[in-house]
């Protein structure tokens, strides 16, 4: 069994939702959100199907709709069963800093919603890693998923330090991602979470096309190359790290 531990599954990304979530057959997939609509949308796919389980929170891009109208309707959801992590939150410098206080504010304002509903955390951050680093330090109670991880290894280092697990996609397949390569070849397969980002980030061989959760298994393929094991071994050990990471049942 495979679980892909980030995607986004919104209407608009996709003719044919029936279809993407077939493909997944008994499959895991965990569809986040980033705002209060995609959220919401996330919430009526978990109460849907089985397989499909959600985070749900205001992404550091999506900021211009927060509202705390906004923030009590996503807090009064996450006692939803199916609903299980904060996400995706966090830190977003890619383009400037001007709102760099407002973002702290907010992904710490849902950090500490994470905190009082004892619920994993689903993190975004671009070329953010230090001050997204200090302030998880603040929170090392919690389960984080650095989602999609793209820093260094000095970073991944700390960060598992901090027991954040780190989330493999796409990227690792591409042909210029020797970095990520070197990192995962480094690190315990006990801290890697596999993800498609989906719509995003399409693996290898299918780079350029629209991603979809069932293509996880490209990235599992990958792990199994680097790491010299067999691809059962990362279904089986991943699985089981996306399960106790985000309590799945
Ligand atoms: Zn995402």
């Amino acid at each position: 069994m495979l679980i892909d531990t980030h995607c986004h599954l919104d209407k608009n990304d996709y003719d044919n939702m029936e279809e993407i979530i077939n493909n997944m057959k008994d499959n895991i997939m965990i569809a986040s959100g980033v705002d209060l609509e995609t959220s919401l949308n996330v919430i009526n796919l978990c109460n849907k199907y089985k397989n499909i389980y959600g985070t749900i929170g205001l992404h550091p891009t999506e900021l211009d709709k927060y509202d705390l109208s906004v923030m009590k309707k996503i807090e009064e959801n996450l006692t939803n069963p199916k609903i299980v992590g904060i996400g995706e939150i966090g830190l977003d410098y890619h383009y400037g800093r001007e709102n760099e206080k407002f973002q702290k504010e907010v992904f710490i304002y849902q950090l500490e919603l994470a905190r009082k509903y004892k619920l994993p955390v689903v993190i975004h951050s671009r070329d953010a890693a230090l001050d997204t680093l200090k302030i998880l330090r603040q929170y090392k109670d919690l389960k984080i998923d650095m989602h999609c991880f793209s820093y260094s290894l000095d970073i991944a280092k700390e960060l598992i330090k901090l027991n954040v697990k780190l989330g493999i996609g796409g990227v690792l397949t591409f042909k210029n991602s020797k970095k990520l390569k070197e990192i995962v070849e480094y690190i315990d397969l006990k801290d890697i979470l596999l993800e498609t980002d989906s719509p995003y980030l399409s693996p290898e061989p299918l780079r350029g096309q629209k991603n979809q959760p069932i293509n996880v298994k490209y990235v599992s393929k990958k792990i199994a190359e680097i790491k010299n094991i067999s691809e059962e071994e990362v279904e089986k050990i991943t699985s089981l790290n996306a399960i106790s990471q985000f309590d799945l049942r």
